[in-house]
């Protein structure tokens, strides 16, 4: 497939390895024998975005999977209207994560996968690919929701969702939280390290940094 039009975008998921980025651009229909398209939240804008450059027929080899998140308006109605071949809603990721793998499971060569949601609704799905298999080459990512971040304290190991702030205190063992730019795709998470392990009475300024 061409991966030009994803040179060149900004919205990378920053990391110290090359191989640990996943690239996030624009969704736009690919050459495929069946479609995954597996959205989240706002992310429901980008597939409906993505419809206006596909025919009929390419929703007819397509899984179209949304999780709402609580997000209003729920696009729903708007998903269905597409007319995908199966369609199916989880509320939230951890509902959809089993069937997501089953649907991996079952993919066949020539499919083509696209993600879009925040950055840890990609990750994740992403580890979920890779684990079953899937070339990254293959499958196209767009962001869309706010720039929180999944982030792992490398101390007590504990994973947080949705961090918003530079730092940020572990919320499983209470130690104040640099995010690093280190994204670990086995992991779908970034690192965080303590910021203040030589004096834990310097309490740096916390800022909003990514939504
Ligand atoms: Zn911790």
């Amino acid at each position: 497939m061409d991966n030009s039009h994803l040179a060149g975008n900004d919205d990378y998921i920053e990391g110290e390895e090359r191989f640990s980025q996943i690239p996030c651009s624009t969704l736009e229909p690919m050459d495929g024998t069946c479609h995954i398209i597996l959205a989240q939240g706002e992310g429901a804008l980008a597939v409906l975005d993505l419809a206006k450059k596909t025919s009929s027929d390419f929703w007819q080899k397509t899984h179209l999977a949304y999780v709402p998140d609580n997000i209003e308006p729920n696009r729903t109605s708007q998903l269905q209207d597409l007319n995908p071949r199966w369609f199916y809603e989880w509320p939230t990721l951890d509902a959809a994560l089993p069937h997501v793998r089953e649907i991996f499971a079952n993919s066949k060569q020539g499919s083509r996968l696209y993600v879009t949601g925040t950055h840890s609704f990609i990750g994740i799905i992403f580890q979920q690919a890779h684990n079953a298999g899937i070339d990254p080459y293959e499958a196209l990512a767009e962001r869309r929701g706010p720039k929180t971040r999944r982030i792992q304290c490398v101390h007590c190991k504990g994973f947080m969702d949705n961090v918003a702030t530079q730092p940020v205190t572990c919320s499983h063992c209470g130690v104040l939280l640099l995010v690093r730019g280190h994204y670990s795709r086995r992991l779908a998470a970034y690192q965080g390290v303590c910021i203040n392990a030589e004096d834990t009475s310097e309490i740096p300024e916390t800022k909003e940094l990514f939504s």
